[in-house]
């Protein structure tokens, strides 16, 4: 878990070395409490997310005797937890394996049993417990997620009460449920349809106080807008965007005529136009074909942390992470395709919050918890200059005078080593100079020993030689004898 983990000196400054998870990272959305630059508020990591959520799922016990299990009941997995699940009978099968020492455990098995291990959390995420407990855990975090789903919250507080032995699931798929709110959301469209035609009347109405000219101008603009209305009311656009895009598109004209007293009629009406379409009716209407588990977790993930595509991928921006910080899902939703200089005169802390975000991303870069994005301060921070017109000013100064001195800490480091390894060359050098001397030795002694046994040999060939002349002359002497001797007995 996480003690403390930055505070901020006066120069909006990191100071590093505070409290760190002991965990690494690969992924920005993977660390805690990052703040969110449009909401200003702390979002939850993947794995808080998850965590958030485990405690209200369903009892372990209940849970692993349902059908969908039947075809792992047989493996050993299945039993390590059955028997987990005997010793912790009401903690759900995810709130279980979150412990160290069972992770640990887990992490024993082989690679087909951990994914089976994974398959069954993810198949028991999808069950939570009754009503009330659920409720109790998302109270908890009410006042942090948009208007719409605290309006589906209240519903689900009501609904707790009244059928306290099911689930949210259940509740929401019951046919008077869906039948009231189906016709609750219904008028409340149809109301927000007539009070939109009225403020598009009214503008025209309006039109007729301005000289000709200006009037068609006018009356155009309301034309376009009533025409492209859906690009500014997106169902997710909070109530100030929408109006600020509405803005946006009078500005022009409005700048032109400088008649306040106009410009604030037409800022009535878009008070009218403004409001929020998705209610916690609707929510909940979209929420009965989910499963438990996903209900909960959909109202969760308001506060969960996404990656947002600075350059928004519908317009050709990429994947890579310099195109991207953390927003929350409820505000990277929001934004849709805002421009990030559009999205900072909505909300002026926007920078400091990127700021702030950022910090944080370089004092886990700089302790070694974030893997992978050692360059993404520097080119983060040039993406956002761009889309700014370098409005967005980020200070990653000390970062880089760390990575300055982390570079020239790895030269020293190369140069010592180049060093060592020199030497080793020299030494070897040395060694093969002293070997061919050695060689060069040998081969003047095998020649000398070469020239001592050709002499030898010559030698052995002159003693041949004189023994077989000798042989001979004896043979010659034998023979002249012998020749002799016979000449001597026929002369007797
Ligand atoms: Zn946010």
């Amino acid at each position: 878990m996480i003690i403390s983990l930055f505070t901020l000196n006066n120069n909006n400054q990191p100071t590093f070395g505070y409290g760190l998870p002991r965990k690494v990272v690969s992924d920005i959305r993977d660390i805690p409490h990052l703040i969110c630059p449009k909401c200003g508020d702390e979002m939850l990591s993947r794995q808080e997310v998850n965590s958030f959520i485990s405690p209200v799922l369903e009892a372990s016990s209940v849970n692993l005797q349902r059908p969908e299990f039947d075809k792992y009941r047989d493996t050993n997995v299945f039993r390590f937890l059955k028997n987990l699940s005997i010793k912790h009978p009401r903690k759900s099968i995810a709130s279980i394996t979150e412990d160290r020492k069972i992770q640990y455990k887990i992490s024993k098995f082989n690679h087909d049993g951990q994914d089976t291990i994974k398959e069954i959390i993810e198949i028991s995420r999808h069950r939570t417990k009754n009503a009330p407990v659920v409720i109790k855990q998302l109270r908890t975090i009410k006042d942090k997620v948009p208007p719409e789903y605290q309006e589906l919250l209240d519903y689900m507080e009501v609904y707790a009460m009244k059928y306290p032995d099911c689930t949210f699931n259940e509740i929401f798929n019951k046919p008077e449920v869906l039948e009231y709110h189906k016709r609750v959301n219904d008028f409340k469209q149809q109301q927000q349809h007539i009070l939109q035609d009225k403020a598009f009347d009214k503008l025209d109405e309006i039109a007729k106080k301005l000289a000709p000219q200006d009037k068609e101008t006018f009356i155009n603009l309301n034309k376009t807008l009533k025409h492209n209305i859906s690009s500014c009311s997106y169902r997710y656009y909070s109530t100030e965007t929408r109006k600020k895009l509405m803005q946006y598109h009078y500005q022009d004209f409005l700048t032109k005529l400088d008649n306040k007293k106009f410009a604030a009629k037409v800022e009535k009406q878009l008070d009218i136009l403004a409001p929020y379409s998705l209610n916690g009716d609707k929510l909940l209407l979209l929420m009965s074909r989910k499963d438990d588990g996903l209900i909960v977790k959909s109202i969760v993930d308001n506060l969960g942390s996404t990656f947002d595509h600075i350059h928004p991928e519908s317009m050709g921006g990429t994947h890579g992470q310099y195109n991207g910080i953390c927003l929350c899902k409820k505000c990277n939703r929001e934004r849709g395709i805002i421009p990030y200089n559009i999205l900072m005169e909505i909300h002026p802390n926007f920078g400091e919050n990127v700021q702030k975000q950022l910090n944080k991303v370089m004092v886990f870069i700089k302790n070694g918890k974030l893997l992978n994005y050692n360059f993404y301060p520097q080119k983060v921070k040039k993406t956002l200059l761009e889309v700014t017109e370098q409005k967005l000013r980020i200070n990653i100064k000390k970062y880089l005078k760390f990575k300055e001195k982390d570079a020239q800490l790895a030269v020293e480091k190369a140069r010592a080593q180049l060093q060592r390894n020199n030497q080793a060359l020299e030494q070897v050098n040395t060694e093969i100079t002293e070997n061919k001397l050695k060689i060069n030795k040998l081969l003047a002694e095998l020649t000398r020993l070469n020239k001592e046994q050709q002499k030898l040999n010559r030698q052995k060939a002159e003693k041949q030689k004189n023994i077989l002349k000798s042989k001979n002359n004896l043979a010659n002497k034998k023979y002249a004898y012998s020749k002799f001797h016979t000449a001597l007995k026929h002369d007797k």
